[in-house]
This record gives C-alpha cells, sequence and structure tokens, in this order.
C-alpha cells in the first residue's frame, strides 16, 4: 500500500492505539478517532501474555511496559473451596526463553499511556463519537456526533462491542448477553492485613470463579475481577456500582483465604458480559474491523485484548506487506491468517477451561503476530 494512504482507526482502545503505532512505524499517515473526552483510569486490571508482549517489543514499549508492571511469579489455579492447588504455570527466565517473552499484570490505565508514547503527538483527535460512513464516493467520509467530519482512503474499526463501523459493514445487531457478570474492584493492599497472597491466582467455583492480582511492582494495590450468573441486564451503562455484601455473597463458601480477600474489596462494579456469534465478514475493499468490534469474547482466557492486539501486528503487516494498491487484498490476508486462530480462543473463552489443569500453553503464548510467516488466503474464500 501507498504510504500516502490517509488510514482512520475507529476507537483508540488498546487494538486502535496498537495498530495506528506499528502503521505510523511502517510509515503511514494514521490518525484515531476517539468517542470520550481524554484517556481515564477506569478500575481495572489486566494481565498479559507473551503473545501480547512480543507485539510490544516490535511497537518499542516493552520494556516500558515490563519496567511499570507486576510479572507474576506463576498462574496458579485453585479449587474453590479446599484451596487445593489444580494446577501451576511457572513464570521464570525459563518460560520466558520459551514462550519468548514475560507475562505480566499491569493497570489498564497504565498500559494506555505506555501504548500512547508510542505514536506521533497529536495522533488522537478525542471527543470524537463516529456517527455513520459514508463511503459512496472516492474517499470515505466519517460522521461524528459533533457534527465533525473527517476524510480518509481506509477505515480501521477498532470501536469495540458496539462498533460503529461494524454496523455499517455487517448491518445493525445488538451482542449478546451472555446471563453472566464480572464484578471488577482495585483496592489497597494494606486492607489485607498482613495476609499473603499469591501475585495471580484463580479459583475456580462451581458456575462462578474469581481471578485475584497485584498490579503493580510494588504490590500496593490488589486487583479482582469475578465471573457469576446474573440472568438479566438491563441497564445502559457499560458498569454499575456493586455493594460488597453481593460480592461476598456471591463467594460465600469459598476458601477462607479467598473470603478474606473479597471482604477486604472496596470501589466494587460490575459489568455485564457479552459476545458475539463468529462472523465470516471481517471487511469491503476499504473498511475492516478488528478486536471486539470484529470478534468479542467472553473474558476466560483473559484474551480479549491480545486478540485485539494480534490482529493489530497481522493487520499492519498484511496493509504494508501486501496488495501493492489494494486494500482488499490486503484485508484478505488479514483474515486468512486471523480466523482460525481467534476461533480457536473464542471457543476456549466460552468453555472457560484455559489453565485449569495442566496443559501446555506454548502455542498461545509463543506466536508472534509480527513476526509469524504470513499465508496467502484461500482463492476460492474471496
Ligand atoms: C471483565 C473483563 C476482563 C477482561 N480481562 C482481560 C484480560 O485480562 N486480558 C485480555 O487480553 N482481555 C481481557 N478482557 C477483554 C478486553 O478488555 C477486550 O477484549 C479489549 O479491550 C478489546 O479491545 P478493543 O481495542 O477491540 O476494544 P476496546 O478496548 O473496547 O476499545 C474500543 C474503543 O473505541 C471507542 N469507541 C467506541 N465507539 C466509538 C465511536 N462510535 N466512535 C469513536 N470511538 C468509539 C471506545 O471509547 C474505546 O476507546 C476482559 C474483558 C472483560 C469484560
Amino acid at each position: 500500500m501507498r504510504r500516502t494512504t490517509k488510514i482512520a482507526v475507529i476507537g483508540a482502545g488498546l487494538g486502535g492505539m496498537t495498530v495506528a503505532g506499528l502503521l505510523q512505524r511502517r510509515g503511514f499517515r494514521v490518525k484515531v478517532y476517539e468517542q470520550a473526552a481524554a484517556f481515564s483510569r477506569i478500575g481495572a486490571g489486566i494481565h498479559l501474555s507473551s503473545n501480547v508482549m512480543l507485539v510490544m517489543r516490535h511497537l518499542g514499549i516493552e520494556k516500558a511496559l515490563s519496567d511499570i508492571a507486576l510479572h507474576p511469579d506463576a498462574f496458579v489455579s485453585r479449587q474453590w473451596d479446599t484451596g487445593e492447588v489444580l494446577f501451576e504455570l511457572p513464570f521464570d527466565p525459563a518460560s520466558e526463553a520459551r514462550y519468548g517473552a514475560a507475562y505480566i499484570n499491569v493497570h489498564r490505565g497504565d498500559l494506555h499511556s505506555v501504548l500512547e508514547s508510542a505514536l506521533e503527538h497529536g495522533t488522537v483527535a478525542f471527543g470524537k463519537k463516529l456517527s455513520h460512513i459514508d463511503d459512496s464516493g472516492p474517499a470515505i467520509r466519517l460522521f461524528f456526533e459533533d457534527d465533525g467530519e473527517a476524510e480518509a482512503d481506509l477505515v480501521i474499526g477498532a470501536d469495540g462491542l458496539n462498533s460503529k463501523v461494524r454496523d455499517h459493514l455487517l448491518g445493525p445487531e445488538k451482542p449478546r448477553y451472555t446471563g453472566h457478570i464480572a464484578h471488577r474492584a482495585i483496592f489497597p493492599a494494606t486492607r489485607l492485613n498482613g495476609l499473603p497472597i499469591r501475585a495471580c491466582t484463580k479459583w475456580w467455583g462451581p458456575g462462578n470463579h474469581i481471578l485475584v492480582y497485584y498490579m503493580t511492582q510494588a504490590r500496593e494495590e490488589v486487583y479482582i475481577v469475578t465471573s457469576a450468573p446474573q440472568p438479566e441486564w438491563t441497564s445502559n451503562a457499560a458498569f454499575v456500582p456493586c455493594g460488597r455484601e453481593e460480592l461476598t455473597a456471591t463467594f460465600d463458601g469459598y476458601h477462607v483465604e479467598l473470603r478474606q480477600v473479597v471482604n477486604a474489596a472496596t470501589d466494587i462494579t460490575k459489568w455485564p458480559i457479552f459476545d458475539r456469534e463468529p462472523v465470516d465478514r471481517w471487511s469491503d475493499d476499504r473498511i475492516v474491523l478488528l478486536g471486539d468490534a470484529c470478534h468479542p469474547m467472553r473474558p476466560y482466557m483473559a484474551a480479549g485484548a491480545a486478540m485485539a492486539i494480534e490482529d493489530a501486528g497481522i493487520l499492519a503487516r498484511c496493509i504494508a506487506e501486501v496488495g501493492s494498491n489494494d486494500a482488499g487484498e490486503s484485508f484478505a490476508w488479514y483474515q486468512a491468517n486471523r480466523k482460525a486462530r481467534v476461533r480457536e480462543v473464542q471457543q476456549i473463552s466460552m468453555v472457560n477451561t484455559w489453565l485449569r489443569t495442566p496443559i501446555d500453553p506454548e502455542w498461545f503464548f509463543r506466536y508472534d503476530a509480527c513476526a509469524v510467516p504470513l499465508k496467502p488466503p484461500d482463492p476460492a474464500a474471496r
């Protein structure tokens, strides 16, 4: 693709920021349009496996992230009531050599700030909520709710679960509420009153689970994130506040150590979990989707952001390296190189078995989206 191609990315989430940074490093002109007025430090952590850190290496921010993140010594799975360790996956120099990079826990706000540092100054236009797209002319016209307009040659829809770009490409269809919510809370580690906890533990219960981890090297903040059944979600908000009694009732009967952690939680919020059925069409000849806009999944493999970031790695390469001036060709390569892996991860996320019992995760962790050989699309699939 010509480097003068004007590329618009809709959404400054983890996928949008990554693809913008990677394309800029390949010499493209990229603008990111984000609905929010500014980045805010939402109350959530994230754990990132080495496949994400490998992409961060190509973006030039692996060290910056590694310096601020917590490096857990293991991912530990425990039985909800007895506390029995079901599986312990160690993270150490040997595992880093095997997977190619580290596994980290980090605050989402900190991750975002580091990603922002990888972009050219002024790349993100804030307060730009896309309302609709007109792609009937030679340039694609983008219309925003503040009455602003912009033009681009290519559009990357990285606008998450309720993507407007997806609506344009595939027609409007609401995401599917899964019947489960996630509680989230970040609180000071001092509230544990000296209770020793491992750096990253998932407690597996009957129909629910809870992950507990530190988010910073100083271990001064603890993050919990859960999954629990809730038949309906009627709010339009992304999340709602939640009382501690509801959280403690959900995890009543769990091992005493876990209950102590839950009792210490403050500022608890509750998030609905949505997904969508996989779709075959990820693009047309000038507009393409990535991340949650394309394939939102249940968060049970902690891989939704990882898939958005891997998409970004492959898409940036396909735009830069194939389809000399034909974006449709680039996008066909992108899909050929992403669909099978994304489907597998969606499937594992759905059944919620990842790292519960001993498995070898190398196929997932070792994948380097910025270096893996690209395969051509099947001509019959175009
Ligand atoms: C409880 C929970 C825990 C999770 N934990 C993990 C984890 O540990 N590891 C992991 O890999 N994944 C995790 N995930 C999944 C992960 O958060 C998502 O898959 C990931 O954020 C998707 O990234 P994205 O860039 O595609 O979309 P998003 O991060 O949703 O970003 C979309 C961006 O687009 C913007 N936007 C939306 N609409 C418009 C519009 N009309 N105009 C302009 N801008 C717009 C939004 O403001 C946002 O900034 C978790 C998810 C949940 C619910």
